[in-house]
């Protein structure tokens, strides 16, 4: 059986490395423990090299929240890199990144298009890093539109992505109205869980069902510690993409446990 993935988006949070460093050793010192779960932290830009010093590990790994779709080459004879303002997949690299947030809907609400996003995955891929592309839809009409909404983002996100990297994408399912501090609700199992089925299917037929059954999907939106479990063990999701519950080290922690146990 293959480990939980579980998540941590911190978005722009918090204020100071000091702080950072805290609750990453806090979240790290439980994650080590547990044989179950891997765990990723994706805190903002600005403190991985900080994070890194305090020597993530196999159990306990770093994310990144986003990536540009270019990288630096330096020796050319025009200038490349002229980007201001970006993070290149070789930078992420280097600062010992593994995973990556690809498309997460606060991201798409910069006018992130489906184009952006698969630029972001080919070129994570292509400097060995695991994309989690995030999909999801703003509201669930009763007409069913919102499935070929999903449909459409995946296909789109994944156009052209060459055969040798699928097996290292992961998917995170995040409904909008489901995600931050201005969520409805969180997702209910059941649902989620025939969510998990359309995108397989949704998987199978671009790239067949190997590459369905293996793709690591993700439940993101409004997970904390009490509904982690009945998540993980209904919603036939492969781990959680969590974003508020994951700044707390003991709600965090509550979370990575209940994954391990499952
Ligand atoms: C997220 O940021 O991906 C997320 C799921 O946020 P939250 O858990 O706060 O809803």
């Amino acid at each position: 059986m293959h480990k939980k993935l579980i998540v941590a988006n911190w978005k722009m949070n918090p204020n100071t490395l000091q702080e950072a460093r805290k609750i990453f050793h806090a979240i790290k010192r439980q994650a080590e423990r547990l044989i179950e779960v891997e765990t990723v932290i994706c805190p903002p830009f600005i403190f991985l090299q900080g994070l890194r010093q305090l020597s993530p590990t196999r159990r306990c790994v770093l994310g990144a929240q986003d990536v540009f779709w270019e990288n630096s080459l330096i020796g050319d004879r025009v200038m490349s890199g002229a980007y201001t303002g970006e993070i290149s997949p070789r930078m992420l690299r280097i600062s010992g990144v593994r995973y990556v947030i690809v498309g997460h809907s606060e991201r798409r609400a910069f006018c992130e298009t489906d184009e952006i996003v698969s630029r972001k995955m080919h070129a994570a891929l292509a400097e060995g890093i695991r994309p989690i592309l995030c999909v999801g839809e703003s509201e669930r009409d009763k007409e069913g539109e919102y499935l070929h909404f999903i449909k459409k983002e995946i296909k789109n996100s994944l156009a052209g992505i060459p055969r040798k990297y699928l097996s290292q994408i992961v998917i995170a399912y995040e409904p909008i109205w489901a995600v931050g501090p201005k969520a409805e609700r969180a997702d209910t199992p059941d649902e989620l869980f025939e969510m998990v089925i359309l995108i397989r299917k949704i998987i199978g037929e671009l790239f067949g069902r190997k590459i369905a059954t293996m793709t690591p999907i993700l439940y993101g939106g409004s997970v904390n510690e009490t509904n982690a479990g009945e998540f993980l063990k209904k919603g036939g999701v492969a781990g959680l993409l969590v974003g508020r519950a994951s700044l707390s080290h003991r709600v965090f922690g509550g979370i990575l446990k209940t994954a391990n146990r499952l």
